[in-house]
């Protein structure tokens, strides 16, 4: 399952690629998706200057301007409205990827599974589509999908509003989780996965910033002190920079642009390695299910 570091990775390689390009052709599947990608997309994006891309948790937000200055070739509805400024939120669920084809680099065929495909350019007047940059959604359990929401309705999204805050923020540090988690029973590994608490960790990050900071998944999360909590949010931090910077972990078919298969294995010291030795104590990590999610920590390191 992508998390908040493949996202960021695909966000990254999106918004060098496609910043600035005019939206000439969407094409959209015809199966549902968990949130059904809305049927009018094509019109409604067509003509499009995407303005960039950003993230919010685990949702990649993309911007586009339509009915801007540029864009000539706009339906007399498009034209009428001024700018539209649309956010078009892109969820990558249990299997979604994205690829990204360069002008000239396009497969020859559709993939099974494609359920999105942007295609645009720097300008209209050359209506050779393999001139085009080409950016596709693909996603096999069809868990993610995508929504366009006016960018000025953004944060009363259904899927936005209750989002905890990043934890790459500045605002978000010891003291702000401190807070958030004041007062409940729960495990800390559980309120670390949950996103009103703070958004966009998954699993993986959870329980390798727990070994990290040293502390139980099962400890009760508002009876830990401030200075442990201190030294957790620094470790998410860290291993989500981390992680970034190695490019993420699980997204294995993320084509990056010019071809390459932008697919890194950060180590792991916890997730994935019950019965494993410890790279610190070498006694066998353990592996336990906290609210249907499994939990891998050290048992001798984490207290
Ligand atoms: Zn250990």
């Amino acid at each position: 399952m992508p998390e908040l570091p493949e996202v960021e990775t695909v966000r990254t390689a999106m918004e060098s690629q496609m910043k600035g390009l005019i939206i000439r052709k969407v094409i959209i599947s015809d199966k549902r998706m968990r949130w059904p990608i809305p049927e009018n997309l094509p019109e409604q994006l067509n003509g499009g200057v995407i303005m960039g891309v950003r993230r919010r948790a685990k949702y990649l937000l993309i911007d586009i301007d339509v009915g801007r200055g540029n864009s000539e070739k706009l339906t007399q509805e498009q034209s009428a409205n001024k700018t539209t400024e649309w956010c078009l939120l892109l969820h990558l669920g249990m299997s979604g990827s994205v690829r990204i084809y360069p002008p000239d680099h396009h497969p020859t065929q559709q993939q099974k599974h494609d359920h999105l495909i942007i295609n645009a350019d720097h300008d209209q007047s050359n209506d050779m589509d393999t001139a085009w940059t080409k950016m596709v959604l693909n996603d096999p359990r069809r868990f993610g999908g995508a929504q366009l929401i006016k960018r000025q309705d953004q944060d009363q999204h259904p899927l936005l509003r209750a989002l905890g805050t990043e934890p790459l923020g500045n605002q978000w540090n010891g003291e702000a989780l401190k807070k958030a988690i004041k007062g409940r029973k729960t495990s800390i590994k559980s309120a670390l996965l949950d996103q009103r608490v703070v958004a966009g960790i998954g699993n993986i990050y959870a329980s390798e910033a727990l070994y990290q900071a040293g502390i139980s998944p099962k400890r009760q999360a508002g009876k830990i002190s401030i200075s442990r909590i201190e030294a957790l949010t620094g470790a998410v931090k860290d291993v989500l920079r981390r992680a970034i910077a190695a490019g993420g972990t699980s997204l294995r078919d993320h084509v990056q642009p010019g071809g390459e298969i932008g697919y890194f294995v950060q180590k792991l010291h916890v997730y994935g390695r019950e019965g494993e030795a410890c790279h610190h104590c070498k006694s066998p990590i353990k592996l336990i299910r906290q609210s249907g999610r499994s939990s891998f920590y050290c048992p001798q390191c984490q207290r």
